[in-house]
């Protein structure tokens, strides 16, 4: 039997349970998972609870987690004071289908933080922020096309889904319409004139729409100056900006990458940190744009003059409360300070890994998120004689390393007790400890020995 085999059996004869739970899953839900991203080999994971940066599984497994609820839990699990002020909003009830206190409280620290939140809109996920921001820009410019990066993710609905996997021109998903996709124009990012050229070239885009940090959260680096430059030209076309912090909002800085960059779009996407680890999210933007949900006050004219936005669940009451008490930590500065110094000191231990055992690859991500890039083209390995030599901004490079190498990665940690958000990578939270990165380091020493030994990475 090979050593990937025995982990495997190893892995599994460790997980009765989850195998049991896994077994009823696939008679009960569709695809047998909850999101395409939970579908594990060879056996899901199955969570009991969490606790600051770890988590335990059915069969009481222990992991570092650096899933951290898809990126929501800035504080890790469980916070306290979290709880305890969701605790105190469930007394009251968990829903009314009425506007409440805590919900204007939740708007006022959003528009606080974040520089381009003039007026507030809550909404209840990312996807959903993505969508109702696609229809104000389309509202207010008069306009119907959306610039588009390739490799940036916005969430699962139609406008958005293809494109965000190479190769970049695929369809995302069965069921989209092309006249859906047809409204999307999509281009490579870090190329100034070409967006230029682009918008000059079509008069019928209403915004262009990115994640600040560059595609998946920061796994394909933005160069410098380019937000700057997409800032500068996006106004001189009258085209409206967009920014997807659903990742990046309270967690780059406590006003998002936008505050971290000092570059302010015109609307901007909120969830996961805004949330406190409830469902929520948020569209918030310049008040003249915003003023489209304003009530005309003639209910006919009303659905012609103005954007018309509904939603059961729309700034509940238990999103709200864990909302306010998680933005009044993220005001302080420290939860993010503490989370970037976690990440630091995960790239110092990893690339010290990768460096000892000379691996051709690199650590790279802003504050408190990591990636991992494994260069596997023997050709440009021997083109280097550093490691530093092999770095790279290429989506296609990024983002196309051979899914199985992610897959066996992915693997090799989870079976060591570390978790990843996706692909590669994740995030840490400021319940981190010195002594969870350095568990974690030992589990990523392991994995890269594996891999060697598997023949599915290189030396430099
Ligand atoms: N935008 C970005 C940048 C995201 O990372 C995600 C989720 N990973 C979304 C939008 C969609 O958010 P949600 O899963 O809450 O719908």
């Amino acid at each position: 039997m090979s050593v990937s085999q025995s982990i495997l059996e190893s892995y599994l004869a460790q997980r009765p349970e989850s195998i049991r739970y896994y077994d009823r899953a696939c008679r009960a839900m569709a695809g047998g998972v909850g999101h395409d991203l939970r579908h594990l080999e060879p056996v899901p994971l199955y969570i009991k609870h969490g606790k600051a940066g770890r988590k335990w599984d059915v069969d009481n497994n222990e992991y570092v987690d650096f899933l951290l609820g898809n990126g929501a839990l800035l504080m890790g699990h469980a916070p306290p004071d979290i709880v305890k002020a969701i605790a105190e909003a469930l007394r009251s009830g968990t829903h009314f289908g009425n506007d409440h206190p805590l919900h204007i409280e939740w708007a006022e620290r959003v528009q606080q933080l974040i520089p381009s939140a003039e007026r507030v809109r809550f909404v209840n996920s990312g996807t959903e922020a993505t969508q109702l921001a696609l229809r104000i820009a389309r509202a207010f410019s008069g306009r119907s096309r959306i610039l588009r990066f390739e490799g940036h993710f916005h969430g699962w609905h139609d406008g958005v889904i293809h494109g965000f996997q190479p190769p970049f021109d695929a369809d995302g998903s069965r069921g989209v319409p092309l006249s859906v996709r047809e409204q999307m124009v999509m281009i490579p990012d870090n190329d100034l004139n070409l967006l230029d050229d682009t918008l000059a070239g079509d008069p019928d885009i209403a915004a262009a729409i990115l994640e600040p940090s560059g595609a998946s959260w920061g796994r394909v680096p933005l160069t410098a100056g380019f937000l700057e430059g997409l800032r500068e030209i996006t106004s001189r076309h009258d085209v409206l900006l967009i920014f997807d912090e659903v990742v990046t909002g309270f967690r780059f800085s406590p006003g998002g990458a936008q505050g971290l960059y000092g570059v302010t779009p015109d609307i901007s996407c909120l969830a996961k940190v805004l949330a406190g680890g409830m469902p929520g999210g948020a569209v918030v933007g310049r008040q003249d744009i915003m003023a489209l949900f304003d009530m005309t006050g003639d209910s006919h004219h009303d659905r012609h003059q103005r954007v018309t936005h509904q939603g059961t669940f729309n700034g509940a009451p238990l999103s709200a409360a864990a909302g306010i008490a998680l933005l009044k930590q993220v005001a302080t500065g420290q939860p993010i300070e503490r989370a970037n110094a976690m990440s630091r000191l995960l790239h110092e231990c990893w690339e010290e890994v990768l460096d000892r055992h000379a691996i051709a690859g690199y650590v790279y991500g802003p504050c408190s998120t990591f990636h991992v890039y494994f260069e596997t083209d023997q050709e440009r390995v021997k083109g280097a004689s550093r490691r530093k030599d092999l770095e790279t901004t290429d989506p296609l490079l990024l983002k196309g390393m051979p899914p199985e190498l992610i897959t066996r990665y992915q693997q090799h940690l989870r079976y060591r007790g570390v978790d990843l958000m996706s692909s590669t990578g994740g995030v840490l939270s400021a319940a981190h400890t010195r002594e969870d990165i350095l568990q974690a380091t030992e589990a990523f020493e392991q994995t890269v020995l594996a891999l060697l030994d598997e023949e599915r990475i290189l030396r430099i």
